[in-house]
């Protein structure tokens, strides 16, 4: 086993990490203090093709597989997590188009989605549908050319500035789960309301309500056939999941990189407080949880790019991440004092943006399921 990254992925890794310190740092603490939606940073990722790791180069990708993905959501996230959601709200679409939607849909909805002039969305939660998807209510009926919408989704990414998305809908009740639908909607006709959600954390990343009435969507942005929504949207969630876990290793690191700095500077009793065992047991902490994390991410990445199944393996790595990502933020708090609980210092924003990996892509709980389900035999998660 290699643990050395190679020559185009350790480049891929320094791009992202040079690009998050210049262009994304400076203005890290002020994105977030004012609720600020970077579309211009969006487009510039877009230029550097961190949206495309995934998609093979013939269909306007790097194809530098899911790895790659994984070291540019860390890198991102590192300096700013609210705006590595920016990522996978571009991958996440192209990657389900590109493995669900026919030729002429990739060759119209891909290159805005990859160069991020068309900003992206995935809308499957609904006001009384969280981790059970299929009890969505949202309807698509077929009325000539095409689908009218109705219904509610709510905390969707980039709800009120998508251009368009990935949207889940029931085409026929009477299938269970397998009357689920995915379309990729345009989000610019009428019939559509949005609203702005306010949250504790991630606040450069929007997230809101998108309420559809009759909305009308062309019969030729049904993405699969009729009925395929589901498994869509459960290998949707498997890709996104794994740029989410990313992310988190990214803010673990980001908050292990800050206590170790503060440690090694702040004096209490005459000695750096990095010299106190209370203080050194928790760094020594930190750093296990995010290199262990680290390792089940990478190795759930590693898989997808050999196309073997990764389902159990990106669950484990998510659960695995998430817990990482707010152990350290509240361990560095902890470290840093008054002083993590100050505005002025970035670990309050790490404290209230590592809350977000242990709800979205699957809790937590929905992680530990899909794992404990595997290993009693009940549920096979690599099927
Ligand atoms: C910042 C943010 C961004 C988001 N972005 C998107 C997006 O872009 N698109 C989108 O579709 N959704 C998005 N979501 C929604 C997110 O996916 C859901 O919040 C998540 O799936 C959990 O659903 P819920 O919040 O309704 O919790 P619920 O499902 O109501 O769960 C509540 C609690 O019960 C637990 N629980 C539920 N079922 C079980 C079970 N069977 N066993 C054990 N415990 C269980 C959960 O773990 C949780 O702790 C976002 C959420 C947030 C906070």
């Amino acid at each position: 086993m290699d643990f050395e990254l190679p020559e185009e992925l350790a480049e891929v890794q320094k791009l992202a990490h040079d690009f998050a310190e210049k262009e994304i740092a400076p203005s890290a603490a002020q994105d977030d203090r004012e609720h600020r939606f970077r579309k211009d940073l969006v487009g510039k990722m877009g230029e550097l093709g961190f949206y495309g790791c995934l998609i093979p180069e013939e269909f306007g990708g790097n194809g530098l597989g899911f790895l790659a993905h994984t070291l540019v959501s860390e890198e991102i996230a590192r300096v700013h997590s609210a705006i590595r959601v920016y990522v996978n709200m571009q991958a996440g679409p192209a990657v389900t188009l590109f493995e669900f939607g026919n030729e002429e849909q990739k060759e119209k909805y891909l290159p805005g989605l990859l160069s991020g002039q068309s900003i992206g969305l995935f809308a499957i939660t609904e006001p009384d549908a969280g981790s059970d998807v299929a009890s969505m209510k949202t309807s698509a009926k077929r009325d000539g050319q095409h689908y009218l919408l109705n219904g509610t989704k709510i905390w969707i990414t980039n709800a009120t500035v998508a251009d368009a998305g990935v949207i889940f809908a029931y085409t026929d009740r009477s299938q269970k789960h397998r009357g689920i639908s995915a379309f990729y909607a345009d989000l610019s006709q009428p019939g559509l309301s949005r609203r702005d959600l306010d949250k504790l954390g991630a606040h450069a990343s929007p997230t809101g309500e998108l309420t559809f009435d009759n909305y009308a969507i062309p019969a030729e942005r049904l993405i699969g056939q009729e009925g395929d929504g589901f498994k869509i949207c459960m290998r949707h969630l498997n890709h996104t999941r794994l740029g989410c876990a990313a992310g988190a290793i990214g803010l673990a690191r980001a908050a292990r990189e800050a206590a170790v700095n503060y440690a090694n500077q702040r004096e209490q009793f005459g000695e750096k407080i990095g010299q106190f065992q209370m203080n050194q047991d928790l760094i020594a902490q930190m750093i296990v949880q995010e290199e262990a994390a680290r390792l089940l991410v990478y190795r759930a990445a590693s898989l997808a790019d050999r196309g073997r199944p990764y389902n159990l393996e990106v669950s484990i790595a998510k659960y695995a991440a998430a817990e990482a990502a707010a152990f350290c933020a509240d361990t560095a708090l902890k470290i840093f004092g008054a002083y993590g609980y100050s505005t002025e210092f970035p670990v309050e924003r790490y404290y209230r943006d590592a809350k977000s990996y242990q709800i979205v892509e699957g809790s937590v709980n929905i992680q530990k399921l899909i794992i404990a389900q595997d290993a009693l035999g009940y549920r096979k998660a690599n099927r």
